[in-house]
């Protein structure tokens, strides 16, 4: 297995500090693996993931959550998130300039964008059905990705990178081609995960640990380091935790500019280890194992009953509790997700079931909601068809 280089640092030196491999679908195609480590010479937290680009990127294309219509990350009519970012970004931009959205998924931010007037807006994207849906709307997407950017050298005024810069495999490469293509003097605005604040911002059990695909923990040292040795000036820099379509739920949210410059003379180099990040990771992973202690004790006693479990939500927290617990050693009478991809899939050979097969459920059963987001929906649901067992809900 090739060990992967620092990202900040490029340095061999790591060494691994959470080891879990966490369960997935049976025949998922590109399996990834979590194996997060500490950069022993600059000490950034990345994923040592036994994967490369191309892995990486038939995970996108084959095995992608994000395309499911309620998952973190879409976007779906988040304007709120948009209203934010053209505000942050008003005082670097023009109506008329050149902007490009990298990994725009459904280019909701797109076609934001245009109806505020920036006429000469697009998007970037891997995933060719995203691109269909977006077309269809009539909004301008490219497909492409990062390291493969379909523009000219020196033809873009803004780049636009959220939630990607979080999921490069080869960051070096990827903001060369972003520095071919900006003009001088043009602007990258990434907002990544702010890793200091995974715990502030905890979702479930190792949740900013549980997506495979998220192999870089940033915060605003290590993302300046970086982007300051491929010659980018810091402009701004915000953190602020993120409201999702759930409002009680919000993701921790570090933005930055950068402006593209040709000197080093214009930035200061602060190319410092940082034990900051380190000590923020080791409290969060101290939080979750006693959060997994917890969860261990209660799918204990399910166990021990021998109880009816249905299990509701098939997603990050159900493959969480799978890799942490002994969930699946519970009497499982049914797992089930309304997501119709999930259904044509199994975990453990089981296989996974509409809602509708929650009718089944009686006084004898417990159903397991295992989706944080969707709880208020699916309690919903549960009272409509009169279910009269225990409904348990681990958080
Ligand atoms: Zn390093």
């Amino acid at each position: 297995m090739k060990k992967r280089n620092c990202p900040i640092c490029q340095s061999l030196n790591s060494k691994l500090i959470m080891p879990v491999v966490l369960k997935n679908f049976d025949n998922i195609k590109t399996p990834l693996s979590t194996r997060v480590s500490e950069c022993l010479d600059c000490g950034f937290i990345f994923n040592d993931n036994e994967i490369d680009v191309e892995l990486l990127n038939g995970f996108y294309t084959n095995d992608n959550y994000y395309f499911v219509e309620n998952s973190f990350g879409t976007g779906g009519k988040d304007v709120s998130r948009y209203e934010m970012y053209e505000k942050i970004l008003d005082p670097y931009i023009n109506k008329q300039d050149v902007i490009v959205d990298v990994g725009c998924g459904k280019a909701q931010f797109v076609k934001y964008l245009i109806d505020q007037g920036y006429s000469n807006t697009c998007g970037v994207e891997l995933d060719k059905r995203m691109c269909q849906i977006a077309i269809g709307q009539g909004i301008p997407v490219e497909e492409g990705s990062s390291s493969k950017l379909p523009f000219g050298s020196m033809s873009v005024d803004l780049l636009v990178y959220t939630h990607v810069f979080e999921h490069l495999w080869d960051l070096d490469y990827d903001i060369e081609q972003v520095r071919g293509c900006l003009k001088d003097d043009g602007f990258i605005f990434i907002e990544v995960p702010n890793a200091m604040n995974y715990s502030s911002a905890r979702v479930f059990d190792y949740f900013w640990f549980s997506m495979p695909e998220h192999i870089n923990h940033f915060n605003e040292h290590y993302l300046e380091m970086l982007m300051v040795r491929h010659k980018f000036k810091k402009i701004m820099s915000i953190e602020t935790i993120m409201p999702y379509n759930n409002p009680l739920y919000g993701y921790p949210s570090l933005m930055m500019i950068f402006r593209k410059v040709e000197s080093d003379s214009e930035i200061i180099i602060e190319n410092k280890c940082n034990s900051k990040l380190k000590n923020c990771i080791d409290i969060y992973i101290s939080n979750e194992n006693e959060k997994v202690s917890e969860h261990q004790f209660i799918i204990k006693g399910l166990v021990d009953s021998k109880i009816k479990v249905f299990v509701w939500g098939i997603g990050i927290e159900f493959f969480s509790l799978i890799t942490f617990t002994e969930l699946l050693s519970c009497n499982i009478v049914a797992l089930i997700d309304k997501n119709l991809d999930k259904q044509n899939m199994t975990v453990g050979d089981r296989n996974i079931f509409s809602p509708e097969r929650l009718k089944q459920a009686g006084a004898d059963s417990v159903v397991l909601l295992t989706s944080v987001f969707n709880e208020e929906q699916m309690r919903k649901y549960l009272k409509e068809i009169s279910f009269n067992g225990r409904i348990l809900v681990l958080n």
